[in-house]
């Protein structure tokens, strides 16, 4: 296929170089990154230009809008715009309706499993769009990932997204505290987790990406907390969370405190840069107040 890869950061240029690899013929474009050994346009326009699929991985949906902007006038009817940055729904239900008036067939197909996932291939992708526009794109999310799964129409694939990652932000700093306030009762960590990881406790945050360091299974912890996944990642995603959620006019309260809580660690102290699982030794130096 010819494909126009739009975003080649941390995860972009791992997953074109997937298609690469395949045999596809793809043209990138960026406004920073090159990555060796990728042929590339100097527009989103011409990279997109006689496209079957044009992929984006993009920062934000202010970005993905303008970039979609761009792009849609350049591809030819029946192409597909297949959007794997995590942007809010509101912008990624736009970008389909601006698509569809120019016969693109638009899918927001956000991804999780991280740099790790997109170098290897095993990224899991939740899709929103047309079954149609799905079967076209799903040679390639095979290529670029290792499941995917369709959620319903335009916005649903960001909307599982958002959701996933409201129960992991709440998920992991709920366990970060946990382990804080068993040190000051006197537990040992091995024994919190020993117990935790078997009983009802028990979660992703917890048995595969544990906060503690020497505890459970290797993790950013044990790096220093060296992403990873990002805590500015997640104060992102647990943003779009609490917009959606106003939006909708939906309760979050657990997933608008994790939001408050990653904003001051993100904002106010040391948590940019950081794993989003450094919330144990931010809360482990803290008192109740
Ligand atoms: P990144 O910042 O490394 O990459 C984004 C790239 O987009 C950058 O290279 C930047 O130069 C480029 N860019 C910005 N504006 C552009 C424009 N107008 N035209 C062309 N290129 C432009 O970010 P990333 O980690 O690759 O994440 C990309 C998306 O994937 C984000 O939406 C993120 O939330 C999501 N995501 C990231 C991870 C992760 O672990 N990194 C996991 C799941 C989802």
């Amino acid at each position: 296929m010819k494909i126009g890869f739009i975003g080649l950061g941390n995860m972009g240029a791992p997953m074109a170089a997937n298609l690469v690899a395949a045999g596809h013929d793809v043209t990138g474009y960026d406004t920073v990154a090159a990555p060796e050994g990728m042929t590339m346009a100097a527009s989103a326009a011409e990279a997109a230009q006689g496209a079957d699929v044009v992929i984006t991985m993009l920062p934000n949906g202010t970005i993905l809008r303008a970039v979609a902007e761009e792009v849609i006038h350049a591809m030819h009817p029946g192409a597909v715009l297949l959007d794997c940055s995590t942007v809010d729904v509101d912008s990624a239900r736009a970008v389909a309706a601006q698509a569809a008036d120019r016969e693109i067939q638009a899918l927001d197909a956000p991804v999780s499993g991280g740099i790790g996932g997109a170098a290897a291939g095993t990224l899991t992708f939740m899709v929103g769009g047309t079954r149609d526009a799905l079967a076209a794109a799903s040679p390639l999310l095979d290529e670029m990932g290792g499941r995917t799964v369709y959620c319903g129409p335009s916005g649903n694939g960001q909307a599982a997204k958002i959701c996933n990652n409201m129960i992991l932000g709440a998920t992991m700093s709920v366990t970060c505290e946990a382990f804080a306030l068993a040190d000051k009762l006197g537990l040992d960590r091995q024994a919190m987790y020993d117990v935790a990881s078997t009983s009802s406790g028990q979660s992703w945050s917890l048995t595969t990406y544990c906060p503690a360091p020497g505890v459970g299974p290797e993790a950013p912890s044990d790096n220093d907390y060296k992403p990873g996944f990002a805590a500015d990642l997640m104060l992102k995603d647990l943003a779009l969370a609490a917009q959606a959620a106003e939006a909708a006019d939906a309760a979050t309260p657990l997933g608008t405190e994790a939001l408050r809580q990653y904003r001051m660690f993100v904002e106010d102290e040391d948590g940019a840069g950081r794993d989003f699982s450094a919330m144990l030794p931010r809360y482990a130096t803290k008192g109740r107040a």
